[in-house]
């Protein structure tokens, strides 16, 4: 095991991380206290940097105009972007368009690659991935309501979705939909390229979660399909392969969150330490530094962000090296771990910074309400888990005494 990186990549590394100081960071107080046409403006404007610094999209694809980096090297760019909210959108990695591309470009055809897959790339158009449903559980997608049924040339969906991130404004969806419904359950659902003014293809609303609905890519949206008509020749892979390309989709997605959330982790951490070295509790000057039980935070979360960080490079090199199947149990652990581990930080940073914690002018409350979903989304812990002891436990049946 190697986590040796490249001078080239040091290079990269040493560029993202001023860059987000400098330009990213600063772009906070608006994501906080102003609207969202200022930051879209904004963001735009930094990812117009980005592009010149050729530092866009770094772990897609060269041929498509990305830097092509391993899952090593963009866990580390990640981190780094991670330590804002805005850091992945500025440099053209953001979910759910991270995973599509992922997805479009193992399996899109030649023409859905230059009408989809290329300007999503190039960050001229948003994309979405519509699966989950509010009257199934999501945990186990085998059951699907939606329907997708042939009729002449074309598909006609039918159903209700909800979660579908960043659908407001999006071009185009990723929609599941039971197209063989005879067949065994994960043989069942396709996946099916929808653009967005379709007709049929109705957004209801945008979910309102923890007390603001978002809007834009920073939203979560209920979309109803009726009677919605798009060509046969949106089918994205085969069809009843939908199960398998979104387990594909979901093993690399799971670590593009673990690694995101080490850089919420990390800042997070930094907040902490510098506002318990300002606070002055006493007379004597004595700052929350001094305190032991901040002591024991600091050196207890600092072990245990380490130790997160560890994981997730080990999982990224395994993928690299052995594929996202062979990192299976590596990618389960880290999905729960370091989610409990990055909102342990966020919480514990506000915890020390007291009353301003929870206030809007740091960036911790805002990932205290927008995190606090990691343990939920691409598996929540608890599935996790269980497929993860399952199989270590099957792996000492022969054991049994
Ligand atoms: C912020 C956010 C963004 C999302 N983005 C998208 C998106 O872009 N596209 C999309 O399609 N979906 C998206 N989702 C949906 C997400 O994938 C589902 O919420 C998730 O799969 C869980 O499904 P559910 O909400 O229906 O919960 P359920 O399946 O109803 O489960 C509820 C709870 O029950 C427990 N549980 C479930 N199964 C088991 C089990 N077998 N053993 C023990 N406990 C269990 C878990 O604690 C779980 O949290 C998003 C969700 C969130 C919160």
């Amino acid at each position: 095991m190697d986590f040796e990186i490249s001078e080239k990549m040091t290079t990269i590394l040493d560029m993202v991380g001023q860059f987000m100081d400098t330009e990213v960071i600063p772009l906070e107080g608006e994501l906080l206290h102003g609207d969202q046409a200022t930051l879209d403006q904004m963001v735009r404007h930094a990812q117009d940097k980005v592009r010149q610094m050729e530092l866009w999209a770094p772990n897609h694809p060269v041929d498509f105009g990305g830097l092509g980096l391993s899952m090593l090297e963009h866990g580390l760019v990640s981190e780094a972007l991670g330590r804002s909210p805005l850091g992945h959108i500025v440099f053209g990695v953001q979910a759910p368009d991270a995973g599509n591309i992922e997805i479009l470009h193992a399996h899109a055809t030649d023409d859905q690659r230059e009408r989809f897959l290329r300007p999503l790339v190039a960050g001229e158009i948003r994309s979405c991935f519509s699966m989950t449903e509010p009257e199934m559980p999501g945990s186990n997608p085998t059951m699907m309501a939606t329907t997708a049924v042939k009729d002449g040339d074309d598909y006609v969906i039918n159903g209700q979705k909800w979660f579908t991130s960043s659908a407001d404004g999006a071009a185009f969806a990723i929609v599941m939909a039971v197209t063989n419904p005879d067949a065994p359950p994960h043989q069942r659902a396709s996946m099916i390229l929808v653009p967005t003014d379709t007709p049929g293809f109705n957004l209801v609303r945008n979910v309102s979660m923890m007390g603001h609905p978002g809007s834009g890519h920073a939203s979560h949206a209920e979309v109803i399909y009726q009677g919605c008509r798009v060509p046969q020749a949106n089918l994205l892979g085969t069809e009843g392969a939908g199960f398998a390309m979104a387990q594909e989709r979901l093993g690399p997605g799971r670590i593009h969150h673990c690694m995101r959330w080490l850089g919420i982790a990390s800042r997070s951490f930094d907040l902490m330490c510098a506002r318990a070295n300002y606070r002055v509790i006493n007379e004597n000057g004595e700052t929350l530094a001094d305190q032991q039980a901040i002591q024991h935070w600091v050196a207890e979360l600092d072990a245990e962000i380490r130790g997160a960080r560890l994981q997730t490079l080990h999982a990224a090199w395994m993928i690299d090296r052995y594929g996202a199947k062979a990192a299976r149990d590596e990618i389960s652990a880290i999905k729960f771990s370091v989610a409990n581990t990055m909102l342990k930080a966020v919480d514990t940073a506000i915890q020390v910074h007291g009353a301003l914690g929870v206030t809007d002018d740091t960036i911790l409350s805002y990932w205290y309400r927008h995190e606090r979903a990691a343990r939920i989304y691409d598996g929540a812990d608890e599935v996790h888990k269980t497929s993860l002891g399952r199989r270590i436990l099957r792996r000492y049946a022969s054991q049994a005494v």
